[in-house]
């Protein structure tokens, strides 16, 4: 049998590829991509796929299948295909890094299924010309985050590359978790990753850097052609409606993650969709405790550039290193300028409404800011679980007649903590809310519905992911498979799954791999 994919593969067929076809590292020059095979893993087994994924890209029960696995673990290829990876470039942490690409990253090629064009990637299916000094492979631990996250987050509504399928390759991986020379064999995995496209902002970036304005036309082109075509053909307005809605689509991405307390860990342009998904689930991580200085990244602890209060703006950077790499396009700074400007504003007002919705707020007052940063603020008094406050306060009674401390206590991780100034703090900010709801159409009942559509029940809390890893460690993947199931419905109620609406335990505070990861992976 063989899987029944439609092929329409235009990447690899539309734009310059390198004509250099040894897997060597090399920098490569006048090309988007090089083609390049998956490794054999010595003896691949599946672990978990995406029933929905499987549909999507339009196999049917294929996942069973000998076939399936041996493709999407890298054994064998496709027929009619041509393998390959991607050039780019990227700023990381703030510098230019110069030429990264898919160090482990092969992409198998492009499907159409009902009208939708995938991309179809490996992830950790060995080395390509862009894996520097690294083996270009994943271990199962950071398999399972990337599989388990991008589905969970493609759920909460919020705009992500997707995951098909979870393979053990049968290899062993060595990895140094916390650098701190103390190596250790892991178990290799790999994971088919699937979005329209995984083209970034460091695949323009690379091509204006080497000054190769004819093949950054050729990708720009191309990018708006298949993804942006409601813009238009090719033309110095079109592009710059093109830079205007990956602005839009990048702020739209970044304030979901704020709603839904989501942290990268590593925005470097290099981890930027150009399509704005969420892209590379890496060291990232899910407030528990409300703080905006949090960043999970431990290789990011000293400047802690990536924190969660932070990330708004890091998009706005980022799309500065996008508009210098389209420039040669444009040629007129002001009008980039501009577009960057109004993120700057509209970024602002994105966040308001996005904040307000968390709190069943409706209708326009001009206190409305105050209100929320008096929120935050509070929030940050005492530890404060995210995820349990807001998920509770869709229950407070806008008549005052229930204790708002109380109903919110849950979410405390020291209920001892909130007395005095900060229990002072909390009563007047839950008087001013109480207040405030006077003002709303909604009633009660309409507003709590409304809050539990956009503050999630259940997330993939960090310890939850590595219990998960601890769990299939040891070949057991029933936990792994619960929490993808419980991540399927996050803003349900799940009585039988109440457990996971639950602070961090106590173990986990400090714990490698929950509350701090690094980008070994
Ligand atoms: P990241 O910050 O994880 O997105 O990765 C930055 C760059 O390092 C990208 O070019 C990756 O492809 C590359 N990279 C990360 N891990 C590996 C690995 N194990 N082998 C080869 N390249 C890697
Ligand atoms: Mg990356």
């Amino acid at each position: 049998m063989t899987l029944k994919l439609n092929l329409q593969d235009t990447f690899n067929k539309e734009l310059p590829a390198d004509p250099i076809l040894q897997n060597t590292r090399r920098q490569v020059r006048n090309a988007c991509f090089s083609y390049v095979a998956p490794k054999k893993p010595s003896n691949p087994s599946l672990i978990h796929v995406s029933p929905e994924m499987v549909e999507a890209i339009g196999l049917k029960e294929a996942s069973e299948s000998q076939e399936f696995r041996n493709i999407f673990s890298g054994s064998s290829i496709l027929p009619n295909s041509n393998p390959y990876a991607m050039c780019y470039g990227g700023h990381q942490f703030g510098n230019w890094a110069g030429q990264l690409g898919d160090g482990r990253a092969i992409n198998l090629a492009e499907v159409e299924h009902s009208g939708q064009q995938w991309a179809l990637q490996l992830k950790g299916a060995g080395e390509t010309p862009y894996s520097r000094t690294a083996d270009g492979l994943a271990v199962l631990r950071s398999s399972i985050r990337e599989y388990l996250c991008s589905e969970a987050m493609f759920h909460l509504g919020v705009p992500t590359t997707r995951a098909l399928s979870l393979m053990l390759s049968g290899d062993q991986v060595l990895r140094d978790v916390m650098y701190d020379g103390n190596p250790a064999h892991e178990k290799g995995a790999i994971v088919c990753r699937v979005a329209p496209s995984f083209i970034r902002f460091g695949n323009f970036e690379i091509l204006a850097a080497q000054e190769d304005k004819a093949t950054l036309t050729a990708l720009v082109d191309h990018t708006i052609k298949h993804h942006y075509s409601h813009l238009g053909k090719p033309s110095k307005g079109t592009y710059l409606k093109f830079f205007k809605e990956v602005a839009v689509r990048s702020m739209d991405m970044v304030i979901h993650w704020q709603r839904v307390g989501f942290v990268h860990g590593v925005m470097n342009t290099d981890n930027m969709s150009i399509l704005g998904l969420t892209i590379d689930y890496g060291p990232y991580g899910w407030l528990e405790d409300y703080d905006r200085g949090w960043t999970p990244n431990t290789t990011d602890r000293t400047n802690k550039r990536y924190r969660y209060g932070t990330q708004p703006q890091i998009v706005l950077w980022n799309l500065l290193q996008l508009a210098n790499a389209l420039f040669p396009l444009i040629e007129e700074a002001a009008l980039l300028q501009d577009i960057l400007k109004e993120y700057q504003q509209e970024v602002d007002i994105a966040y308001l409404e996005m904040m307000k919705s968390k709190l069943g707020l409706f209708e326009k007052d001009k206190n409305d800011k105050i209100l929320i940063t008096e929120l935050e603020n509070s929030l940050e008094l005492s530890e404060t679980d995210m995820t349990i406050f807001f998920r509770q306060l869709g229950n407070f009674k806008s008549d005052g007649s229930q204790d708002g401390l109380e109903l919110v206590s849950k979410a405390f991780y020291n209920e001892k903590e909130i007395v005095k100034e900060i229990e002072a703090k909390w009563k007047t900010w839950f008087l001013k809310y109480a207040e405030r709801l006077q003002k709303e159409l909604k009633n009660d009942t309409e507003r709590s519905e409304s809050m539990n559509t956009v503050n999630p029940k259940y997330v993939l809390r960090n310890y939850m992911a590595q219990l998960a890893i601890d769990a299939a460690d040891e070949g057991d993947y029933s936990l792994l498979d619960e929490l993808f199931q419980v991540l399927k419905k996050p803003y349900g109620e799940q009585p039988q799954h109440e457990k996971w609406f639950a602070k961090r335990p106590d173990w986990a505070r400090n714990k490698v791999g929950c509350s701090m990861l690094s980008c070994s992976s």
